[in-house]
């Protein structure tokens, strides 16, 4: 734990170098993107995570809105990391899923700042799907998840449950594309 807090102590100093003075904490609390999650909560968070299922966090530097911002991630499936308050949303949905004999599989979580411009360098090239410009992608916030959707039976249930656990589809033509902002979002 001491160890993982140095690590996000680290990830925070970087942040307020990396953000000009005139748009640090105090000028951006007024313009917070919905659903932002503190440092504190995250942590908190990280620790549930680590304690139910022994699964360690790792601080990373994500983006919202263009700035810089401090999260947690934890692995989510292969190669695939998710900010910690969307996993347990995701995990909570994958579970009842199964009750229902459905599968739910991420195919893309997190992205770092290089990761979302070589997408967006692939989609501007015309060689890969649509992808949004670098510092913009819910994926780099932490709120996004790509989910497998090839099967009909999938789609359905997400259609009919994944508002229930604050998931919604936000990008009309990516079916896989469901972002976490709570129940009511
Ligand atoms: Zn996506």
């Amino acid at each position: 734990m001491v160890g993982s807090i140095t690590l996000l102590c680290a990830v925070l100093s970087l942040q307020s170098s990396a953000v000009p003075a005139s748009q640090g904490l105090a000028a951006s609390t007024s313009h917070e993107p919905r659903g932002h999650l503190s440092w504190v909560d995250a942590t908190f968070l990280a620790a549930r995570i680590r304690a139910e299922r022994g699964i360690e966090a790792e601080p990373v530097l994500g983006m919202a809105r263009e700035r810089p911002e401090p999260l947690a991630v934890v692995p989510i499936g292969a190669h695939v990391r998710a900010e910690v308050r969307t996993a347990l949303a995701f995990w909570r949905m994958a579970d009842a899923a199964r009750r229902d004999g459905i599968e739910l599989q991420v195919t893309s979580g997190f992205r770092s700042q290089p990761e979302q411009a070589a997408l967006f360098d692939l989609y501007r090239r015309g060689r890969g799907p649509l992808a949004s410009r670098p510092g913009r992608s819910n994926h780099q916030s932490g709120h996004a998840l790509d989910l497998e959707t090839r099967s009909p039976r999938v789609r359905k249930w997400l259609k009919r449950h994944a508002e229930d656990y604050g998931f919604y589809r936000t990008v009309p033509s990516e079916r896989w594309h469901f972002e976490y902002w709570g129940r009511g979002g």
